[in-house]
């Protein structure tokens, strides 16, 4: 396994989020982190990354354990985040935003404008100028100027208008086909589960189901997504 995560837990303060997840991803694996509002989808994404510490549990990340490390080292070692909320710099163009995140390996300016090519229409364009749509694209190929082993999306399409959706499907797809293994958040189930292999499922802070995706049936959805 690339990732493996047991016994995860994490606090803000005094309030317990992360009771217990167990979670694993492949090579070349995409991994539906599913959940309904505050299961613990962000707080687990946010423990991988150093975010927010881990207060108990282990993260193994090809072959190291890294739950105790900072962040900028976890990122270092080939994890790439997409954070809610997309978090590009406002005032750097596309290029600059693209340039600064930038580790050497087969993600380069050109192969991030191939993959969005709107991205490529808009580079000397300010970041805050971008559509949502645009700016998620954006925050998607600087994880990826990262080279990460593991690019990890939280909420990968939320607020987006559909046809942009389908823009940012088509290229998850593509990077999944390209080798690239991913963790997705997201809230649709109708666009996620046809792309992801599996899938694990939080319920209050704690991973309470794992399985492939094909095999999450409408029973499942409605006891541990339901609304
Ligand atoms: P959503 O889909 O709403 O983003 P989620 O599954 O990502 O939900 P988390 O955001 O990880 O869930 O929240 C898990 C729990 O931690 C919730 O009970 C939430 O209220 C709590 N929590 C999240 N952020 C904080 C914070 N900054 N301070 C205190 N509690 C928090």
């Amino acid at each position: 396994m690339l990732l493996e995560i047991s016994g995860l837990t994490a606090s803000y303060g005094p309030v317990q989020a992360l009771f217990g997840v167990d979670l694993a991803v492949a090579e070349g694996e995409m991994l539906a982190l599913l959940g309904r509002n505050g299961m613990g989808k962000t707080t687990t994404i946010r423990a991988l990354f150093g975010l927010t510490p881990a207060s108990g549990g282990r993260v193994s990340f090809a072959g190291r354990e890294i739950a105790r490390l900072a962040p900028h080292r976890i990122a270092q070692l080939g994890l790439g985040l997409v954070p809610e909320g997309r978090r590009c710099f406002p005032n750097l163009t596309v290029e600059e935003n693209l340039v600064v995140a930038a580790r050497p390996g087969r993600w380069t300016q050109a192969s991030v404008a191939e993959l969005f090519p709107r991205l490529a229409e808009r580079r000397r364009q300010l970041a805050r100028t971008l559509s949502g749509g645009e700016q998620q694209m954006l925050a998607i190929g600087r994880a990826l100027m990262t080279n990460p082993q593991l690019l990890v999306l939280d909420e990968a399409t939320e607020g987006l208008a559909p046809i942009i959706r389908q823009d940012i499907w088509a290229a998850l797809r593509a990077l999944k086909s390209g080798g690239q293994a991913i963790i997705v958040v997201d809230k649709s189930l109708s666009e996620l589960l046809p792309v992801a292999d599996r899938c694990t499922i939080l319920e209050k802070g704690t991973s309470v189901w794992t399985g492939k995706a094909g095999e999450l049936s409408p029973q499942l959805q409605d006891r541990y997504l339901g609304v």
